[in-house]
């Protein structure tokens, strides 16, 4: 195909996180130990292999990984002990997106579904007590790519268990490496995006953070058996993180990029706009160890005053 790539961005930045995590508990504090990131450049419609960011990060809360975490990810503790911390990876980050030339509202984030950046970035910011870097507000979901496709093929098949097997089935994309391991799975994605572009799919940012969502005024019962159920667990999260995922159909990157799409502020942490969902906290039956970690239940238990 000859044709230039619909895609609104010189630069699309394939994204992946892994974190901490252990077995049956969805509540355990996320902190994020690996971050890779391939690029795909729009303009060469070229993954670029000489140009990519790798790096093992050390948690600080739990910092000695559960068997399940080095046996999911394939990452040794030996590894993550030598790693640098969060701060400070993020700063090598932001110092390799400066020395490449990839400017805000020129790129864009690419990840296979809502998690890394409206679950793990947020939480592993909050965390910080750093405001979600404007960066990570929107992206890329190359899930709701992988369903549109799905629903419109002739034969309907599940594929695989997790979503980057039935990716892997679907577009008959080999995989590569160890499943969930943050660079091997990021160089599978960059795969699927370069097969989405050079089919003439239009690859633009179609998921965003705001602050306010309709659905989080509408109260549900939380399933008693959360902490061991992802699914159950993510509605819990999506009522007590302070930015809430949103698809977005339109994108306007001149307008939008960087703004929580509620407020339009780019500095909006969702905190100070008190949706807060007291329903979900009354209903759970032992504290949510993830939100205490961030400190993110003190509306319901107001500071005292000094
Ligand atoms: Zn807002």
């Amino acid at each position: 195909m000859t044709s230039d790539y619909r895609c609104p961005f010189d630069n699309l930045l394939i994204v992946d996180l892994e974190a901490t995590c252990d077995k049956d508990n969805f509540d355990y504090p996320p902190e994020i130990i690996q971050i890779s990131v391939r690029v795909l450049n729009t303009r060469e419609k070229v993954i670029r292999e000489d140009l990519s960011f790798d790096k093992l990060i050390r948690p600080v809360i739990n910092p000695k990984l559960t068997d399940y975490c080095v046996e999911l990810t394939g990452i040794d503790q030996e590894s993550i002990d030598k790693a640098d911390t969060f701060p400070e990876v993020y700063d090598q980050f932001s110092a390799w997106l400066k020395e490449h030339d990839f400017q805000e509202k020129r790129f864009a984030f690419v990840c296979d579904t809502r998690q890394d950046m409206w679950r793990l970035a947020q939480y592993q910011f909050l965390l910080n007590k750093q405001p979600l870097p404007t960066i990570f507000r929107q992206w890329v979901n190359l899930g709701y790519h992988y369903e549109e496709d799905r629903r419109k093929a002739p034969v309907q098949d599940t594929w695989g268990p997790s979503l980057i097997e039935k990716m892997s089935g679907f577009y008959n994309i080999p995989f590569d490496g160890h499943a969930h391991n943050a660079k091997d799975d990021c160089a599978f994605l960059a795969k699927i995006t370069k097969y989405l572009l050079d089919n003439g799919k239009l690859v633009t940012i179609n998921e965003s953070l705001k602050c306010i969502s309709g659905m989080r005024n509408v109260p549900f019962t939380v399933d008693p058996e959360w902490k061991g159920n992802f699914e159950s667990a993510c509605k819990v999260f999506q009522a007590i993180l302070p930015l809430v995922s949103t698809p977005t159909k339109r994108y306007f990157v001149e307008d939008y990029y960087g703004k929580c799409l509620y407020c339009f502020d780019a500095t909006c942490t969702g905190l100070e706009h008190k949706q807060y969902p007291a329903y979900v906290y009354e209903q759970l039956k032992e504290p949510s160890d993830l939100a205490i970690t961030a400190e993110i239940t003190f509306f319901l238990f107001p500071p005292l005053p000094c």
